[in-house]
């Protein structure tokens, strides 16, 4: 049995060739899957009870339960999700001007390590399947529904490192972009990864439509090595010789993303250094403002020195912005509220690789 979110649009084809069926009922199934949003096989009313009943012997629906949802004042909402093997999860919407916008986790836990993520605290228990990547974004999606609105943007930066669970991620996405699908464009879907070089050449092979964003956080190889476990299996060379392969094949700009970290990698001689590093690439900064994780003992930089960074590299012609930070009152950085119900249920394993300075 598995969820019937597994299924991409062409396997459902596939599935139902395999009971003898026209391919046509894709169609309808993906209707009151993706467009009605119903939950239970029965309400597929144009259906026979034949058909339902087939469903229903290789599928169930919901791979998740909701254990929590928190929402901040600004619209940002938290969801915790519980797996079928007590697997915590979480899934983040937030509200932009330009649309609603979920962050989803592609694993359990995570095992790069990074040293100021609340993710890299944990070890990665699992990858999680196509289905829980779907189910969390049409548990928003049907919460959404109650108010009449949609969701218009995908980011893969939840717990988990994407390109470390490329098959199931690359599934969930084809459903969430396909047009009898959630149909939501692939310019609006963007994929995360701290930098798994094979993985970026072969999604650069791909020519996807979607978003690529590279965690870098540092300007040279030994401040991201300290901060950046990966670094020392993939080095700046290699992941920027996987970057230029990107822009080769595809006509896009990527964005690489830059937590500013207080007296780590927030000086001036920093930005000049990150923007000699950038300026042969066809990319976007995007500079995040770093939301403390109590664990690890790294600040925020200060607002204004995040404009002077800033500014420094927009002077030497990087196209750049400053994300604006979303539920900062109701622990934002991803995998927080994750972490407080592992401790409350005690079920927290700290992984040997985290941690501040290491
Ligand atoms: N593993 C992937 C995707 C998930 S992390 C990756 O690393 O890219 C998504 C983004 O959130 C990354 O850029 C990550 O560095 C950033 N991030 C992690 N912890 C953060 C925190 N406490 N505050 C702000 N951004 C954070
Ligand atoms: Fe994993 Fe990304 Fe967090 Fe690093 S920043 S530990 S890769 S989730």
């Amino acid at each position: 049995m598995r969820s019937i979110y597994d299924m991409s649009y062409e396997q459902m084809e596939d599935w139902c060739i395999s009971k003898g069926w026209k391919k046509f009922r894709t169609q309808q199934i993906f209707a009151w899957l993706y467009k009605e949003r119903v939950e239970d096989f029965d309400l597929m009313t144009n259906l026979s009870k034949e058909t339902r009943e087939e469903l229903k012997k290789d599928f169930y629906f919901n791979p998740l339960t909701l254990v929590r949802k928190q929402e901040s004042r600004d619209g940002t909402t938290k969801f915790l999700f519980r797996t079928h093997d007590g697997a915590l999860l979480e899934s983040v919407m937030m509200v932009f001007d330009y649309g609603n916008s979920i962050c989803v986790s592609s694993q359990v836990g995570c095992n790069m390590g990074c040293t100021f993520c609340a993710s890299g605290l944990t070890k990665k228990q699992r990858d999680l399947t196509s289905a829980e990547m779907t189910a969390q974004v049409m548990h928003v999606q049907k919460e959404l529904d109650k108010k009449g609105e949609r969701l218009s943007h995908v980011v893969v930066m939840g717990t988990g490192e994407p390109f470390d669970n490329y098959d199931a991620v690359m599934n969930f996405i084809k459903t969430v972009n396909h047009d009898r699908g959630l149909a939501i464009g692939s310019r609006h879907i963007t994929i995360s990864t701290s930098g798994l070089v094979e993985r970026i050449r072969q999604f650069a092979e791909g020519h996807y439509q979607y978003n690529l964003a590279i965690s870098l956080h540092a300007p040279n190889d030994e401040l991201r090595t300290k901060i950046m476990p990966i670094n020392r299996a993939f080095s700046m060379d290699q992941l920027m010789d996987a970057v230029a392969y990107y822009t080769s094949l595809n006509n896009r700009r990527l964005t690489f993303e830059y937590i500013l970290l207080k007296g780590v990698n927030d000086s001036l001689e920093q930005a000049h250094e990150l923007a000699d590093l950038l300026r042969p690439y066809c990319c976007y900064v995007n500079l995040i403002p770093y939301n403390a994780v109590d664990e690890h003992g790294y600040q925020t930089t200060s607002r204004t020195d995040a404009m002077r960074f800033y500014d420094v590299l927009k002077k030497e012609g990087i196209s750049v912005t400053i994300r604006k930070e979303h539920g900062s009152d109701i622990d934002a950085a991803c995998g927080q509220l994750r972490i407080k119900e592992m401790k409350k249920e005690k079920s927290l394993k700290l992984n040997d690789k985290a941690g501040a300075g290491e």
